[in-house]
């Protein structure tokens, strides 16, 4: 299967939250869209909000094929823009790390992600996958992609 033409029928290309986040923000599908054509991804992707109790801003997993975006839903706008971004960069790098190497999209996190966080355990600030979309969160932070009152999180 050639992950980048033959997609499954009926896959939608970018799928978001029917409602406002508990932050009081919504996703902007259309800036997605432009960001994703910028970052270079192809696959379909799909937002959640995740809830309380997980340890992190926002998570990003593969999964056949498509990408699978988690943002928790109670940070504020600025942050959760950010978060977006740096979900959206590692949707990226997955996908260029399959085109460079021909491997299944579904192993990246195992063979390119788990390598770069080092030999000696695992390391998540060291990773320069993580250094990487950290950069592009920063970079691109000014760029919407969520909606709602970016004046009153100003965090
Ligand atoms: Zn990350």
């Amino acid at each position: 299967m050639d992950l980048f033409t033959d997609l499954p029928e009926g896959f939608e290309q970018i799928s978001i939250p029917d409602k406002p986040a508990k932050g009081a923000w919504s996703i902007d599908i259309e800036q997605v869209a432009k960001a994703t054509q910028l970052l270079g991804i192809e696959l379909p992707i799909k937002i959640r909000y995740q809830g309380k109790g997980i340890f992190t801003a926002g998570t990003h997993y593969i999964r056949p094929y498509m990408h699978f975006v988690a943002l928790l839903q109670t940070l504020p706008l600025d942050k959760a823009n950010k978060t977006l971004w740096h979900e959206l960069a590692h949707a990226m790098q997955a996908e260029r790390w399959s085109r460079e190497t021909g491997r299944d999209i579904c192993s990246h996190y195992r063979e390119e992600y788990k390598v770069a966080s080092g030999s000696w355990g695992f390391s998540y600030g060291g990773n320069r996958l993580e250094i990487e979309a950290n950069g592009i969160a920063k970079a691109q932070s000014h760029w919407k992609l969520l909606y709602g009152d970016y004046y009153a999180s100003s965090s």
